[in-house]
């Protein structure tokens, strides 16, 4: 093809056998961290005139860049939030990469938005919004917060007394680190109710009435989270989106992580509310098995996102003429270039069916639920809290916050699990404490029992 892949061919067989046996792998190797001068010790200088050849850089990659990185998708990976993207995902991510499509327009990208707006419906289907809602996919859970932010500020301000005024929002301290990162990307001040537990309409309304007159008239959104990252918790939905309702404010769900549980009968029910939404953030990346790196942004009434994010230049004319008529997923996001990063989950849906997916999560909460049972019967350990979607909080009894981070650095560098500490606020004061989440089907009791019994 072009010149500047000559020697690429005998290159192809070795890289697509490397892809297809980490696909296939449920057990890959624990990597562990090194650092930059251990790296560069090990590796060189890779990049050159002359360059050092495919099979010497893919040695590399294979030998020892590989090595220094912690795979997600291992059953014993339960920090943070995990990923176990389903195998069909990532060969189609494979696919996305080798067709060369342009996600931005309908005129260049049609059949590939067509098949991500497929998902995209069924992503909706799960919210219960109504029916004009739409929404597209996004880099992840930020980008998708970024330009809902982005869509209830610019609707905010199309009433002229509030163009002057620096916006404020309302979220609660539960709600993940983005909200407040990309608050002050679009320079808007936030409001923070001062429970990790979940957000009640009481909360909600008391932090509205503790607002002075002038802060009251800067307030236009409210955030809530449908799934804290720390300990699966879900705000009252329902009771926020009645006082949203009367107190006209933009109510925003950060699902990013949580939202895959929208597809599981057993807690459903605990997004009750959602529905009322005026937009709603969901990381398929997440809870819904597709790679990295996949969010999505959904919107009530999609003509608001487009009012504020649909991008003019007179080289983009032609997009919008006739012929290229459909859906152009720059209109509802920052991004305009864009990977249709929807399709790997929209060949998953379509191979697998909704069902199984389903099935995967409610996996997730079961294990969560089962690892809660262990940890109440084993002497050395308690539940902080019960679990919550898939997240557990315990503590190991008697230790030191210095306790539970050699424990984790211990268990990383034997190449045996990777579960993190975290807080978790108690009255006044942040307790250091452990943390399963659990996302990946293919984790098992024994991985559970095996990593309990590195705290003894
Ligand atoms: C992970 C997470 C985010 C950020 O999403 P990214 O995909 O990492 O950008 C935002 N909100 C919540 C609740 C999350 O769990």
């Amino acid at each position: 093809m072009h010149n500047i892949d000559i020697g690429l061919v005998e290159m192809t067989l070795d890289v697509v056998k490397y892809a297809i046996d980490r696909i296939a792998k449920t057990n890959p190797e624990f990597g562990k961290p090194k650092k930059e001068e251990e790296l560069r010790a090990i590796v060189g200088e890779t990049i050159t005139p002359e360059g050092i050849g495919g099979e010497n850089a893919f040695n590399l990659f294979k030998d020892v860049l590989i090595k220094a990185t912690v795979p997600i998708d291992h059953p014993r990976h339960l920090a943070f939030v995990p990923a176990a993207p389903t195998r069909a995902a990532i060969m189609f991510d494979l696919v996305t990469s080798a067709s060369s499509i342009h996600g931005a327009y309908w005129m260049e990208g049609a059949g590939g938005i067509f098949a991500e707006n497929e998902a995209m419906k069924w992503l909706v289907s799960l919210t219960g919004l109504p029916n004009k809602a739409f929404g597209v996919f996004t880099s992840g859970g930020t980008a998708a917060n970024l330009s809902a932010m982005v869509a209830a500020r610019e609707n905010w301000r199309k009433d002229d007394k509030n163009l002057n005024k620096k916006g404020l929002i309302i979220t609660s301290i539960g709600a993940h680190s983005s909200i407040k990162t990309m608050a002050k990307v679009i320079d808007v001040d936030v409001f923070l109710v001062p429970t990790e537990d979940l957000m009640s309409k009481y909360d909600l309304k008391n932090a509205i009435n503790g607002l002075d007159e002038e802060d009251r008239k800067r307030l236009f959104s409210v955030v809530a989270t449908g799934g804290t990252t720390n300990a699966g918790i879900i705000d009252d939905l329902d009771g926020i989106a009645d006082i949203c309702e009367k107190e006209n404010l933009w109510f925003h769900v950060d699902a990013a992580y949580g939202g895959g549980a929208l597809a599981a009968d057993s807690v459903r029910h605990l997004f009750k509310g959602i529905e009322k939404a005026d937009s709603i953030t969901i990381d398929p990346h997440k809870w819904l098995f597709s790679p990295y790196d996949c969010g999505a942004v959904i919107y009530k009434n999609p003509e608001l996102a487009k009012e504020a994010h649909s991008q003019e230049g007179s080289y983009l004319d032609i997009f919008k003429d006739e012929g290229a008529h459909g859906f152009n997923p720059s209109d509802y996001q920052i991004q305009l270039t864009r990977r249709v990063r929807g399709l790997p989950l929209w060949f998953s849906l379509a191979m697998h069916g909704t069902d199984l997916y389903k099935s995967a999560v409610e996996k997730g909460i079961a294990l969560a639920n089962l690892a809660g049972e262990i940890i109440t019967k084993n002497p050395i350990v308690e539940l902080v809290r019960e679990p919550s979607l898939s997240c557990v909080l315990f503590r190991r009894k008697g230790w030191s916050p210095n306790d539970y981070r050699d424990w984790t650095y211990k268990n990383h560098k034997e190449g045996f699990a990777l579960v993190t500490p975290t807080k978790w606020k108690i009255g006044d004061t942040f307790e250091t404490v452990s943390r399963f989440c659990f996302i990946n089907p293919d984790t098992t009791e024994e991985d559970i029992n095996a990593i309990l019994k590195t705290m003894e």
